[in-house]
C-alpha cells in the first residue's frame, strides 16, 4: 500500500529570510566576498553554499579587514555592532528582517520614555542578543520558562512593557504572558507583542495534521529556533515521531519503512531546494502519494 506524504504549506523561507538571502545574493554577485559574524539565516545547507560562494564567517566585527563588506543577518544586530562596523568604514549589508526592525525601534523608543522592558526569548538567541542592545541591561529582564517570571522583580511604581522573540511556540508565549500578567498586572503590551505571522502559520498547519501521521519530518537546523519549535509542536500536537534533519542525507531508512503517513514541512530559514531534493528521496526509496496539505488564509 502506499505511502501518504502530506506537503504542507505554508513552510520554508518567510519574508524576512527571502530579503537576507536575495541581499545576500546581489552583494556575493557585486563584491565576490563579504564578511559576517552571525549566519545570515539559521540553515546550515544554505551557509555552507554561501561560504563556497565567497562569504567569510569572522568571530567578531574586529577580525573584518578595513574597508570591507560585511552583511547583518535577519535577526538584526546591536547598535553597538553598527557603530564599530562604522568605525572600521565597512559597508554595511543590513539584512535585519522589517519585523525585527520594528521590534527594536519600539524597545529603544519605550527604553527612552523610561520603561523597564520584559523580553519573551532566549538569551542566547543573535535576536534577543541584538534587542538588548537597544535596552540599558540593567532594566532589561528576559524570561523563557514560566519559572524565570517568579525571579521578576514585581515593578511598583515602574512602568514596564514586554516584547516577544518572534520564533517562539505561540501556545508557549500565551502561557507566558497569562503568568506574567498575574504577577505583573500593570504590565503593557508592544504593539509587537506576538510571535511573527510566519512563525506561527507554520505551527499551526503543523498542529492541524500531527495527530493524523506516524512521522512529521521537519527540514531545518537544530540551530535554527523556528525548525526546533516545529519539531516541539508536533510531538505536542500528537505526531507520533517527529524528527528534524538538515537534509535527506539524516534520514533513517529503516524508520522510513515503518511508518505510513508522513508530514513533510520545513523552518522559515531552509530553502525549498533541500525540501524538494528530501521529496525526490522519499519517492526513490517508498511507494509515496503525495499530498499537499494547506492553512487556509495563509499569508505566506
Ligand atoms: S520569522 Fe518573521 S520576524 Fe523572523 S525573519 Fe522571518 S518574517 Fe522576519
Amino acid at each position: 500500500m502506499a505511502i501518504k506524504c502530506f506537503l504542507l504549506s505554508p513552510r520554508g523561507f518567510c519574508s524576512g529570510v527571502t530579503r537576507a538571502v536575495n541581499m545576500a545574493e546581489q552583494v556575493l554577485k557585486l563584491y565576490g566576498t563579504m564578511y559576517v559574524v552571525e549566519d545570515i539565516i539559521h540553515n546550515r545547507v544554505f551557509m555552507n553554499n554561501m561560504k563556497a560562494r565567497g562569504i567569510v564567517k569572522i568571530s567578531s566585527i574586529d577580525e573584518a579587514p578595513n574597508g570591507s563588506v560585511i552583511m547583518f543577518s535577519a535577526h538584526g544586530v546591536t547598535p553597538q555592532a553598527v557603530e564599530k562596523a562604522e568605525e572600521k568604514e565597512l559597508t554595511i549589508i543590513d539584512g535585519t528582517c522589517p519585523i525585527v526592525r520594528a521590534i527594536q525601534n519600539e524597545c529603544k523608543k519605550e527604553v527612552e520614555a523610561g520603561k523597564k522592558i520584559v523580553i519573551i526569548g532566549n538569551t542566547a538567541h543573535a535576536e534577543i542578543v541584538a534587542l538588548l542592545g537597544y535596552t540599558d541591561e540593567t532594566e532589561a529582564f528576559v524570561v523563557y520558562e514560566e519559572g524565570d517570571i517568579d525571579l521578576l522583580p514585581s515593578f511598583v511604581g515602574d512602568k514596564v512593557v514586554y516584547f516577544t522573540q518572534t520564533t517562539l511556540d505561540y501556545s508557549h508565549v500565551q502561557t507566558i504572558v497569562k503568568k506574567l500578567k498575574e504577577k505583573i498586572p500593570h504590565i503593557e503590551s508592544s504593539s509587537q507583542d506576538d510571535i511573527c505571522y510566519a512563525t506561527r502559520e507554520r505551527q499551526e498547519v503543523v498542529r492541524k495534521i500531527a495527530s493524523s501521521v506516524d512521522l512529521l519530518i521537519v527540514v531545518g537546523s537544530a540551530h535554527s529556533s523556528n525548525a526546533r519549535r516545529l519539531q516541539e509542536v508536533a510531538l505536542l500536537s500528537g505526531a507520533k515521531s517527529a524528527i528534524l534533519v538538515d537534509s535527506h542525507n539524516e534520514l533513517d531508512n529503516k524508520l522510513l519503512k515503518r511508518v505510513k503517513t508522513i508530514a513533510v514541512t520545513s523552518s522559515a530559514s531552509t530553502p525549498e531546494s533541500v525540501v524538494q531534493e528530501l521529496i525526490g528521496h522519499l519517492k526513490e526509496n517508498l511507494d509515496l502519494e503525495i499530498e499537499n496539505f494547506e492553512l487556509p488564509n495563509k499569508n505566506g
